[in-house]
This record gives C-alpha cells, structure tokens and sequence, in this order.
C-alpha cells in the first residue's frame, strides 16, 4: 500500500521504555525496576489529585465538557491571563502538532535548536515542512537570529529548559529576541519544565502572562506531565493572543481531553505545596548527580529540570551503559539518537538515585 510521501522520512517517536517491557524483557520485579527516563514527577501524584479523580469516576460514561471551562478558568487565575488565550490538549505535545498544523507547509520552514525535543520535527514532517536547525549544543538566539533572517520560517521553537540538555534561556535574551522577531512568524516558547527553572533561578523564568501581554504572535506551552505529576492524564496547554487560540481551535478534535485528566489537572494546579515539594526535592537530589560526575570526571550539564544530562568520555558508550543499566532494572534514557554519547537521567527519590549511583558507578 501507498502511504503519504511525508512518512517514508518519519523516524516512530521513541518514547521512554515502560516498567511492563522491562518485566516482560528480563523478569525483574516491578517494583524493583527504577525509571528514570521519561522526566516524570518521581513523587507520584498528589493525593488531593487522587480523591478529586475519584470522586468523577462515576461520570465516566458522559462525554467530558468541551469547554474545558473549570480548568481553563483555574489556569486563568493561575497565570493571570484571560481564559480566551488558552488551549488545553491531550498533552502540550498535541498543540505542538496544532501549531505545525497552522503554520508550516510545503513551501516554509521550522526553525530549531540543533539538540531538542524530537516531536518539533517529526510534526513539521507530517506536512512536509523543512527543519532548519542551529549547530550549538545549547541554545544560541544570535545564531537563531541569523538563521531567521536567513531562512524566514513560519514557525521558531524555543524550548527552555531544553530537552534533552536540561539548559535554559534568559528572560533578558529571550524578550530581546523577541522583540526582533515579525509578527508573522510564530514563536513557540516550550516551558514544560518551567516550574523547575522558575524555582532555581528567577533570571530563566518566562510568564505566559508577559508574552501574552507583549507578544500577539507567541504562542507558550506548559504541562502536567512533569511537576505535576500528571505524565498518565495527558493533559498540556497553550497561552498566546486571541488570534493565535482560535486559529489553533480549528485544529482540535472535540473532547481532546477526558473528564478524569481534566479533574486531575485541576487539583493538581491547586496543590500548590506538592509541586513545591517536588521541587525542592529534585534539586536536593540533583547535587548528589553534581557530585557524582565531578568524581568521575564526566561532563554534567547545569540543569533546570527534572533531569541530568551525563555527557559520557570517548570510551564509555552510551548504549552500551543504558542497556547494562537496563538489565540491573533501571531505566535511563540514551542519548545516541540525538547524535549524542550521552545518557538523561530523571533525577529520582533519594532510593532510585543509590540504585542508579551503585550501578552506573560500576559500569564507568
Ligand atoms: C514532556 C515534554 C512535552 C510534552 O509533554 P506532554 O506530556 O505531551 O504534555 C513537551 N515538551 C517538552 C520539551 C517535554 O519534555
């Protein structure tokens, strides 16, 4: 059978390996498998978040309301933004598709970071849109700038804090770069760990609210599949002007969200503490990654998330490393399709992190 020529240059998403595999695979038990690999929130979820999806279960069999009005209401509040510049979809992943949908085609261009999140690419492929990508590892917005002139893109992704390198862009810079950029180019700001980097150092902190208020053609995107806890919900959404939400709502599908995971991402806003908590856990945690690569003289680089990024020696593959790591029940995620020899690391509880020191300590 013929398919769309788009998807003969499609790489399948390779998502984080899930406990089940690694059951199935190698029969350990489950819960001594440590995952660490798909930046989930390692503290679960909240128990607010558990007795308020409790008390929907029963309105299951009904369609979810499609105006999503509670939860963009609470996210209004949260970012003090109106509720007409919100989108929510089945992960921020969806309104990353929305927004390739609404602006790229045949003729135009994307414009990424040379390392960043793989669905930027695999959704600009679906509509045969070509990918511009920079050349540092990190991002560079003079390099972004030249490119832009160079290349006119329809759309331009600024993922901070990146993934896979745990980096983040200063507020300065980005508005500055901004301020460059013509109205029609679309401007995504990726901020699905933005409740990390807000935390550790206010100077990365990017508000929804600031773009919204400066920019009509920003669109930013947030999460409750990292802080809050919510990766088996599926629920993200996008903050940006009037215009941009509506041309984005032509692209839904009805009910892109369930009544349960609207429920969830509701308490899950309201649980204030818990997020707090994650979070200070995380980097609590991160120093002892800090420790960990300068005693073994292996490259970390600074992070604003939830994850680490080892950028492995010549001599120590990192394939090799995930898959012995995997065998022992623990998860990494490997970084070599990313023309990296790196692994990422969800920083993990204080237990996960002895596993993975204990392990990947004897394997470099
Ligand atoms: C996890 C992640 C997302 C999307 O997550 P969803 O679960 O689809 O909300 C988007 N961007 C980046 C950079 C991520 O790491």
């Amino acid at each position: 059978m013929e398919f769309n020529e788009n998807l003969k240059n499609i790489k399948t998403y390779e998502a984080g390996k899930p406990i089940e595999l690694v059951v199935r695979e190698f029969g350990i038990e489950s819960e001594d498998i440590v995952k660490l690999a798909s930046n989930e929130n390692p503290y679960g979820v909240s128990p607010k978040v558990q007795e308020a999806v409790s008390k929907r279960v029963q309105d299951m069999y009904m369609y979810p309301d499609d105006s999503m009005f509670a939860l963009k209401n609470a996210l209004s509040k949260h970012f003090d933004v109106p509720s007409r510049s919100i989108i929510i979809g089945s992960g921020s992943d969806q309104i990353i598709e929305f927004a390739i949908h609404a602006k790229a085609n045949r003729d135009n261009a994307i414009l990424i970071n040379n390392v960043t999140f793989a669905m930027y690419e695999i959704y600009a492929k679906h509509v045969g849109t070509e990918v511009i990508r920079t050349s540092s590892r990190e991002h560079d917005l003079d390099e972004f700038y030249t490119l832009y002139q160079k290349h006119r893109p329809a759309v331009i992704f600024l993922c901070t804090p990146n993934n896979p390198t745990g980096d983040a862009i200063d507020h300065d810079a980005l508005m500055t770069f901004l301020e460059k950029i013509d109205e029609n180019t679309l401007v995504v700001v990726d901020g699905a760990y933005m409740e990390y980097a807000a935390w550790k150092d206010t100077a990365k902190q990017i508000t929804p609210k600031e773009l919204c208020e400066r920019f009509d053609n920003v669109l930013y995107l947030g999460t409750f599949s990292k802080a809050y806890g919510l990766g088996g919900m599926r629920v993200g959404y996008g903050i940006a002007s009037k215009q941009i939400i509506e041309a984005l709502y032509k692209l839904r599908p009805p009910f892109n969200v369930t009544t349960l995971s609207l429920a969830a991402a509701e308490a899950a806003l309201e649980d204030g503490a818990f997020v707090r908590m994650s979070i200070e856990k995380n980097f609590e945690q991160m120093h002892r990654y800090e420790e960990f690569a300068a005693k073994n003289g292996i490259e970390i680089i600074p992070s604003y998330t939830n994850f680490v990024t080892l950028m492995l020696k010549k001599n120590q593959n990192s394939s090799k490393i995930s898959d012995s790591l995997l065998k022992k029940g623990i998860i990494v995620r490997d970084l070599n399709s990313y023309n990296l020899n790196a692994i990422r690391i969800t920083v993990g509880t204080a237990e996960q992190n002895d596993r993975l020191f204990e392990e990947l300590g004897k394997l470099i």
